[in-house]
């Protein structure tokens, strides 16, 4: 008599069905620098696959890919403006349905009171930092939607504590333009919940990255960062360390919290 084949999934498989379980696609905004790429890593480091969107530097987000494959992740470039809706819609559907997204993508302009803003920049400010987090959160709304026949998920929006101090003097227009990231937390969240999708905000305070040098202040997270109760600016991988949480299923019963990352700012 042959021996009956054991149809019993034995360890190895066991393992590798706990592996794909945990495996997740998360798609990043800004992802070629700062805290965009700082999440990446991390994500890379628990073998997830991660698509980098950034808008125009090719070499910084080709540095990140890199970054992402030598931590035992799998990366895709995905360039575009989020402030296009076609662009948004391309990433999402070059990478394929997300488990995760992270709406990152934002800048600050120089210094200035509000009197003196040009309305191109408020036009570009909001163009981005705005319409772009929401056509993001739409396109992830639409595609990972249970009803619409999606698989449920979690969207990670990055905010400021700008949102609440207001940045008189310096950038009231990007303070506002996370006024309206934290609401936009608030209302899909709720709207979201039913669908088995997640929705939470981090708030970073003062982070060393190149966003600071953009607009005019290459000293301004180490100068601030100094007056601040922990003393010091924070760094990208402690602000990606919140946001995986967020991402991951450890955050479970989390949704609609503005998590701040702000050493106490
Ligand atoms: P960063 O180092 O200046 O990096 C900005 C990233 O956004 C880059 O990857 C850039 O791509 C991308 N980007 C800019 N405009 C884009 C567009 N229209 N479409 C797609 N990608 C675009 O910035 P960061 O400091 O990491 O900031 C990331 C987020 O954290 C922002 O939302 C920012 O407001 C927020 N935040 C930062 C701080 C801080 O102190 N650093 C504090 C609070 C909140 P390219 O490389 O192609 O230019």
């Amino acid at each position: 008599m042959p021996p009956t084949p054991d149809h019993r999934p034995h360890h190895d498989s066991r393992a590798a069905l706990r592996y794909l379980a945990a495996m997740k696609t998360i798609l990043i905004t800004g992802a070629s620098r700062g805290i965009g790429r700082a999440t990446a890593i991390l994500c890379g480091q628990k073998s997830w696959r991660v698509g980098i969107n950034y808008s125009t530097n090719h070499e910084a987000a080709e540095a990140t890919a890199a970054a992402v494959r030598e931590a035992g992740g799998t990366a895709i470039l995905l360039p575009g403006d989020v402030s296009s809706e076609s662009d948004t819609a391309a990433m999402f559907d070059r990478l394929g349905t997300p488990d995760g997204v992270v709406a990152n993508a934002g800048i600050v302009g120089p210094k200035s009171a509000l009197a003196d803003m040009p309305i191109a920049r408020l036009r570009l400010m909001f163009d981005i930092n705005i319409l772009g987090a929401y056509l993001t959160a739409r396109e992830a709304a639409r595609r990972l939607s249970t009803t619409r026949g999606g698989r449920g998920g979690s969207i990670v929006l990055v905010s400021s504590v700008a949102s609440r101090l207001g940045s008189p003097g310096e950038y009231v227009d990007y303070a506002g333009s996370k006024g309206a990231i934290d609401t936009l937390t608030i209302g899909l969240a709720k709207e979201l919940a039913p669908e088995g999708v997640r929705v939470n905000a981090v708030r970073p305070g003062l982070i060393e990255t190149d966003i600071h040098a953009s607009g005019g202040q290459p000293d301004r997270a180490a100068r601030l960062g100094a007056t601040t109760p922990m003393g010091r600016a924070g760094h990208p991988v402690e602000v990606a360390a919140a946001i995986i949480w967020l991402l991951d299923d450890a955050a479970a019963y989390t949704t609609g919290a503005l998590l701040d990352v702000a050493g106490g700012r």
